[in-house]
C-alpha cells in the first residue's frame, strides 16, 4: 500500500530546474555577460535548432503562443472581418489569438477520440468569409491532418496549426509543425518545451511566411527605423531563448518520460466509470496531458484530491459559454461533444519529472473511487 500522505501535484517546475540546474544557470548567465536581451545570437540559435528538430525550413520566435497564433494568421493573409474555423473544445488563447488578428472565430465540434476538430463538421461551417482552418492539436495529439488539408486546398483556404501542446508529437511519421501553412508554438512554463517565462515561436516552409513574422513582431520595421508593416512588439527575448536552447535537447527524452507515465495510467488504471484517453493510429502522442473522462467527473476530482492529488479540468466552459465571447454565444446543444467532454474531462497529473510510485499512487487512487451509480446498482 502506498501512504494516503503522498502528496502528488499536478506540475512542479522545481524539479526541472534541478534537475538541469548548471545547464540553465550557465544560459542565463551567458546572455547576462554578453548585455544584449532582445533579438540577438540566442533568437537566432534557438531558431535554427527547433526547425532542425521539426525538420521544417523557418522558425520566427515571438513573444507567446498567443501571438504566434494572431502573427500567423496575418501573415498567411487574415484580414478584419474574415473568419478563421477552429474546435469548440479549445483552451480561450486559441480565440484570443484569432481576435487579435482582427478576425471572427468559427468553432466547430470535435472528433470523441481524439479530442480535435472534426473533419467531418468542417465543410458546413465554410462560407464565403473564411480564410483560414486553425486545427488545434489538443492534449498533445494531431488533429487528423489530411483531410482538414484536403478540404482546405479544396476551398482556397489557409491552415495554421494551433500546435501550442504538440512539441514532439508527430502525424503519419512527421513533426507536427510543418504540415500546414504555418504553425503557432507555445513555450509557456508547462509546456512539453517551456521557457521560464513567456515565448512562442510560428514555424513555416514558406520563406515569405517567414519574412513577414519576422517583420510583424518587430514593430513592422524590414530595417531600423524603416517600416513596411503594421507591426507590434512580440519577440522571444534572449534569456529565454538560451534557456529554450538547453531544454530542447532534452526534449525527446522528457516526451518518452511522459509516455511511460501515461502507460502506467492505461495499464494500471482498471475502473468501469473511467473512460482512457485514445491514441490515435495515425500519430503519436506526446502526453502533454493525460485526460480521461467520467461522468462523475467532480465527484471523483474531489475524491482524487482527498487523497493529495491535483487534478485540473481542460477545459471547463467550451468558448461558446464564455462570458468574454459573447459574439459567439449558442445554446446547450450546439457543439454537444465538446459540451459532454467539458462535464466530463479531467486532466491527470503528467511530467517528466514526476515518480513511478506517484503515478501508480495516482492510479490506484482512481481505481478505489466509489462510483454510486455502479456501487448501487
Ligand atoms: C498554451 C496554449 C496557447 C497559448 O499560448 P501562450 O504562450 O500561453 O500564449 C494557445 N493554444 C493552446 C492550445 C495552448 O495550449
Amino acid at each position: 500500500m502506498v501512504q494516503v500522505s503522498m502528496k502528488v501535484p499536478f506540475g512542479d517546475l522545481r524539479r526541472q530546474y534541478f534537475a538541469m540546474r548548471e545547464e540553465i544557470d550557465a544560459a542565463v548567465q551567458r546572455v547576462f555577460e554578453r548585455g544584449w536581451f532582445i533579438l540577438g545570437v540566442e533568437g537566432e540559435t534557438f531558431e535554427r535548432h527547433f526547425a532542425d528538430y521539426l525538420n521544417v525550413k523557418h522558425c520566427v520566435g515571438v513573444g507567446s503562443g498567443t501571438e504566434a497564433i494572431h502573427l500567423a494568421l496575418r501573415a498567411v493573409g487574415v484580414e478584419a472581418d474574415d473568419e478563421v474555423i477552429t474546435a469548440a473544445n479549445t483552451c480561450v488563447p486559441t480565440v484570443s489569438g484569432i481576435w487579435a488578428a482582427g478576425a471572427k472565430p468559427v468553432l466547430v465540434d470535435i472528433d470523441e477520440q481524439s479530442f480535435t476538430l472534426d473533419p467531418a463538421k468542417l465543410e458546413a461551417a465554410i462560407t464565403p468569409k473564411t480564410k483560414a482552418i486553425l486545427p488545434v492539436h489538443l492534449y498533445g495529439q494531431a488533429a487528423d491532418l489530411d483531410p482538414i488539408l484536403e478540404i482546405a486546398r479544396h476551398h482556397h483556404l489557409k491552415v495554421v496549426e494551433d500546435a501550442a501542446q504538440a512539441h514532439g508529437a508527430t502525424y503519419k511519421g512527421r513533426k507536427l509543425g510543418a504540415l500546414g501553412d504555418a504553425a503557432a508554438f507555445s513555450f509557456y512554463p508547462s509546456k512539453n518545451l517551456g521557457a521560464n517565462g513567456d515565448g512562442g515561436a510560428v514555424t513555416t516552409n514558406d520563406a515569405e511566411i517567414a519574412e513577414r513574422i519576422a517583420r510583424l513582431r518587430n514593430y513592422g520595421q524590414e530595417k531600423r527605423y524603416y517600416h513596411t508593416t503594421k507591426g507590434t512588439n512580440s519577440r522571444l527575448d534572449e534569456v529565454q531563448a538560451a534557456i529554450l536552447c538547453a531544454k530542447l535537447k532534452h526534449l525527446d527524452e522528457w516526451n518518452v518520460r511522459r509516455a511511460a507515465i501515461a502507460r502506467i495510467y492505461d495499464e494500471e488504471i482498471i475502473h468501469a466509470a473511467i473512460q482512457k484517453p485514445a491514441a490515435m493510429a495515425y500519430g503519436t502522442h506526446n502526453y502533454h496531458l493525460y485526460v480521461i473522462r467520467c461522468q462523475r467527473r467532480d465527484a471523483l476530482q474531489e475524491h482524487l484530491n482527498q487523497q493529495g492529488i491535483t487534478t485540473l479540468i481542460h477545459y471547463p466552459v467550451p468558448i461558446h459559454w464564455q462570458k468574454a465571447y459573447e459574439d459567439l454565444h449558442r445554446g446547450v446543444g450546439a457543439y454537444p461533444r465538446a459540451e459532454s467532454c467539458a462535464a466530463q474531462i479531467l486532466s491527470l497529473p503528467i511530467f517528466p519529472e514526476l515518480t513511478y510510485d506517484e503515478a501508480r499512487h495516482v492510479a490506484e487512487s482512481i481505481n478505489a473511487f466509489q462510483d454510486f451509480k455502479i456501487t448501487e446498482a
